[in-house]
């Protein structure tokens, strides 16, 4: 029975590998646990730091401008669904506004420089 030694990546010593985790690449000495941790930090930001990247966005904004062409005649029909909800809200609003107005509050005029 050998033992299947496996070299360290941060110091270069062999070790043996724990069969749960026969693709481990550090030795279990602390210091390079600790390196191996910083290691696994920097991949996750490496696959993770999409926000960051102004490729990454670039290619996103392509996308959504792709996604938006594909979908303009939904979109369109959308806004104006909105249009007319908007129109709607706004003129109870401005109903509602001026009954406040008429009724006497100088609250709107207050905040006027
Ligand atoms: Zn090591």
């Amino acid at each position: 029975m050998s033992i299947e030694g496996k070299k360290c990546a941060f110091c270069g010593k062999e070790f043996t590998p724990s069969k749960y985790r026969p693709n481990q690449t550090a030795c279990p000495a602390p210091e390079c646990q600790r390196q191996r941790q910083i290691q696994n930090i920097k991949e996750w930001r490496s696959k993770h730091k999409g926000d960051l990247d102004p490729d990454v966005k670039e290619a996103r904004k392509q996308k959504y401008r792709e996604w938006r062409s594909k979908h303009q005649e939904y979109l369109k029909l959308y806004k104006e669904s909105r249009r007319d909800e908007y129109r709607t809200y706004m003129r109870d609003y401005m109903k509602k506004y001026r009954k406040k107005k008429a009724g006497g509050t100088e609250e709107a005029a207050a905040g006027q420089p």
